[in-house]
């Protein structure tokens, strides 16, 4: 089916077009310059820039991918999990094209959007590439960090059974790069401006806390802890600060580089250690990163080397499709469509906190 997804839930607006696994188009704008000097995503002004960028992002995909409103078979909107006034610009505009043109509209999860572009095949045009070479395996697992979330995920059925293994218990993984840059004195995003300190920095300058790994947050395979898969980076975050401080109360330089390579360390062994656990224990055999942090150098080479030294197959598609994108809502609506499912009408809301068990409404 020829479907288009629109994307609105946190800072960027993107709208995709696929052809059943064919990606045609993936236009996005994102307002994160409007965020910079706050040094984290400020709702009220993503919401704005989504009003202003909704059209023009829509027209750009169509002509990209050369088609017209009429020509689709579907459209497809995230309807959460994310900033509800965000959501609410993208839903609205979709049940707007709905109603305009008659096409059925589907309202799917913005998580298990991010792990359907794996299925994605080059188009030949835009020369996008999503990482499943035949299809969706069976035994797929996958990790997601970015600005606003931090999971890991059992996906049993792509388009309909999908499980949460662990999340984080406070700050995201990316939100905590942002946090800890500012604390740096580095720009926003944090993420990008951490990760090229960190190059000339000494990963073992620091030793920086691994959230819930104590015992008795892991427990064991057997009697497993009550946050086994789960994360938490506000410890960590605490902890840069007080050697920030301590250096400041000191009148010593703070020493960037090294606490930007052992910050990014403590983030990357946590993340890959809990990830690998959870795909070896739940008989994951691929797993699929996804979220801006995937951009990470050091993540993206940890997360290589422990799937490999494990028998995990890693699949990280592009980077253009693991940040939010329009093309992830049109390649899991498509995956819905394509089963005979019923359309989402016109009666759903924007949810905030829609869980990944709801692949689509
Ligand atoms: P959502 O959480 O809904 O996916 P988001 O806009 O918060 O949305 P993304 O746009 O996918 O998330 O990712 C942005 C985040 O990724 C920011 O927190 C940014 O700091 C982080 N990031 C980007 N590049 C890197 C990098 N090289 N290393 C670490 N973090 C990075
Ligand atoms: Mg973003
Ligand atoms: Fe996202």
């Amino acid at each position: 089916p020829l479907v288009l997804g629109i994307e609105s839930s946190c800072d960027e607006t993107g709208v995709g077009i696929v052809r059943g696994r064919t990606l045609l188009a993936n236009v996005v704008s994102s307002s994160m310059d409007e965020h910079a000097r706050f040094g984290g995503v400020i709702p009220e002004i993503a919401s704005r820039a989504h009003l202003d960028a909704l059209v023009p992002t829509l027209r750009e995909a169509l002509d990209r991918a050369g088609v017209g409103l009429a020509d689709l078979d579907a459209l497809a909107v995230t309807s959460g999990p994310g900033l509800a006034g965000a959501l609410m610009v993208g839903v609205a505009a979709a049940k707007a094209l709905a109603v305009a043109t008659g096409k059925p509209l589907y309202a799917v999860n913005h998580l298990v959007a991010h792990v359907s572009v794996g299925v994605l095949e080059d188009s030949g045009t835009e020369g996008f590439r999503g990482g499943f070479d035949d299809g969706l395996p069976r035994d797929l697992g996958a990790l997601l960090v970015s600005g606003g979330h931090t999971e890991i995920l059992a996906v049993d059925d792509l388009s309909r059974d999908v499980r949460l293994l662990g999340a984080t218990i406070d700050d995201a993984a990316g939100e905590a790069y942002d946090k800890v840059a500012r604390v740096l004195g580095l720009d926003y995003p944090g993420g990008p401006a951490i990760d090229a300190a960190a190059r000339s920095g000494d990963p073992t300058a620091f030793r920086f806390p691994r959230g819930l790994t104590a015992g008795k947050y892991l427990g064991s395979a057997e009697r497993p802890g009550p946050h086994r898969y789960d994360f938490s980076f506000s410890g960590l975050k605490t902890a840069v600060a007080r050697v920030v401080e301590a250096h400041e109360a000191e009148g010593r330089a703070v020493p960037v580089a090294d606490v930007a390579a052992s910050f990014q360390e403590a983030v990357a062994d946590v993340v890959t250690r809990k990830a690998v656990l959870a795909c070896t224990e739940q008989g994951l055999g691929t797993l699929l990163l996804g979220g801006g942090v995937a951009a990470n150098s050091r993540l993206r080479e940890l997360t290589a080397e422990r799937c490999a030294a494990h028998g995990i197959e890693l699949v990280v598609p592009q980077l253009s499709l693991c940040t939010d994108n329009g093309a992830m809502v049109a390649a899991l609506a498509a995956r819905v469509v394509a089963e005979g499912r019923e359309p989402s009408g016109l009666g759903f809301a924007a949810d905030s906190s829609l869980p990944v068990t709801t692949v689509s409404v």
